[in-house]
């Protein structure tokens, strides 16, 4: 990147020279408008930082020249100044100055060149789902996407673009207005918002020859989220697009870290098995949706024996190191639809979607065995477990019945000397009762 620095006052020139410098860009000092106006005629530049009050010329008339000049009326041009008046600051802006900055202080001026540099520098990262079917439009367009970093997949129709959109990830779509073939560019932005989806929320650049007022309402209020003319100003359509696709992915991280808050909020930490909030939220849904489809459903509860005894005579740390051994051995055994959870201390709970009693005993008495040749740290560990069912077209219940009904097998095995596996039946209710 290259800036043209036009100052007449040595210090300031320097100090900006070196600003610019500590941000790699490359710098020509010029002293007055005339030295300028000589080194944007020999060469192009990115930037220029232009001292409002020059020897030959007025910062502002200097301005004015290069917006009427083809070659240079998009230049970012930042107007340095030591005034603070908003007479000034309008006057400048009304000359077509991108931005003031003041002079007074270096960090300020550090920060503002930064964002400056930063932004024009910006490489954009994503792929663009490009919907247009003049060949001229579409060349240009695509080499101003690929120069500005991003993946290109273009497509000439409306019903082409909008298969692959089905088919691929996307991170904005630019789409022509006026399409040949059935589908007209609007038809395109409907159907994507139309979109059961995450998908149908993907940032819509609409493209069009001139239009009326009312087309162009039309054109947002079909989904577009903004709208540029043909022929396509360069700089405006990396503006619009950019801005568009900065937001998207804003939107995204977002989402993705409301995600990764969400898993943090219903997973216990040492375990990585799911937490009681977990249950509490989901399990009734488990409960509810077997006895709609008549479905069986079992639940295991587990509970270490004498874990006191290994924090007292191993210390706690050895106490959660069998712990996390246990939730992975759970995690590997049980399969991916089965709900596995840390309820309490030493406690845990399998939910065993369209799984029955015979199953689910069959279950339990294997994961007691596996626990029994487990070994975490060293230490022979045992566990008992509860077993509750509801059986296929079975019984009106809900979690906190079965819940209840696993934790009353689960005391009767502890009391029938641990490391065993009991079911839970009527007459133990009413015997615990
Ligand atoms: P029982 O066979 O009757 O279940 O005996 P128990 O000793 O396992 O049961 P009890 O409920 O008396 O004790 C459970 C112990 O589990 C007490 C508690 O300190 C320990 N514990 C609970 N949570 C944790 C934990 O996160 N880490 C460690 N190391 N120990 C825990
Ligand atoms: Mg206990
Ligand atoms: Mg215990
Ligand atoms: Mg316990």
């Amino acid at each position: 990147m290259k800036a043209l620095v036009i100052e007449d006052g040595k210090i300031h020139r320097q100090m900006i020279g070196l600003v610019l410098e500590a941000l790699d860009v490359e710098v020509h000092l010029a002293q007055t408008a005339e030295e300028g106006l000589a080194a944007l005629a020999n060469e192009t530049f990115d930037l220029i930082s232009l001292d409002l009050h020059l020897p030959d010329m007025d910062g502002l008339e200097f301005c004015r020249r290069l917006r009427a000049d083809e070659a240079t009326h998009l230049l970012p041009i930042v107007l340095l100044t030591s005034e603070d008046a908003d007479a000034t600051l309008k006057m400048a802006y009304g000359a077509g100055v991108t931005e003031v900055m003041r002079k007074t202080s270096i960090e300020e001026l550090q920060q503002s060149f930064s964002f400056l540099v930063n932004r024009l520098r910006r490489v954009y990262s994503g792929r663009v789902l490009y919907v247009e079917d003049s060949p001229t439009t579409a060349q240009l367009t695509i080499s101003i996407l690929k120069d500005m970093g991003l993946v290109v997949d273009h497509y000439l129709s409306g019903e082409d673009a909008l298969e692959s959109f089905w088919r691929c990830d996307y991170d904005v779509v630019i789409t022509d207005v006026v399409l040949e073939g059935e589908m007209s560019g609007l038809n395109v932005v409907r159907g994507i918002r139309s979109a059961g989806s995450d998908r149908r929320e993907i940032p819509v650049l609409a493209v069009s020859g001139n239009e009326d007022m009312s087309r162009r309402v039309e054109i947002l209020r079909s989904g577009a989220n903004d709208y540029i003319e043909k022929p396509i100003v360069e700089d405006e359509f990396k503006a619009r697009l950019g801005n568009l696709i900065i937001n998207k992915q804003l939107f995204d991280q977002v989402r993705s870290q409301q995600d990764e808050l969400r898993t943090l909020a219903v997973t216990d930490q040492l375990t990585g098995l799911y937490n009681r909030t977990y249950l509490a939220e989901t399990a009734q849904k488990y409960v509810s949706s077997a006895i709609r489809h008549h479905e069986s459903l079992s639940l295991l509860m587990l509970d270490l024996d004498e874990f006191k005894d290994i924090n007292d005579t191993q210390g706690h740390a050895a106490g959660d190191k069998v712990l996390a051994a246990i939730g992975d051995m759970l995690k590997s055994r049980c399969r991916d639809e089965d709900v596995v959870a840390r309820f309490g201390g030493e406690e845990f709970i399998v939910l065993l979607p369209r799984c029955d009693l015979e199953n689910a005993i069959y279950k339990a008495e294997h994961l007691c065995r596996f626990i029994r040749e487990l070994q975490p740290a060293g230490l022979t560990i045992s566990a008992s477990l509860g077993v509750s069912s509801i059986h296929e077209g079975g019984r009106h219940i809900d979690f906190e019945k079965l819940l209840k009904e696993a934790d009353t097998a689960l005391y009767a095995a502890k009391r029938n000397g641990r490391d065993r596996v009991e079911v839970f039946s009527e007459d133990r209710l009413e015997a615990s009762a």
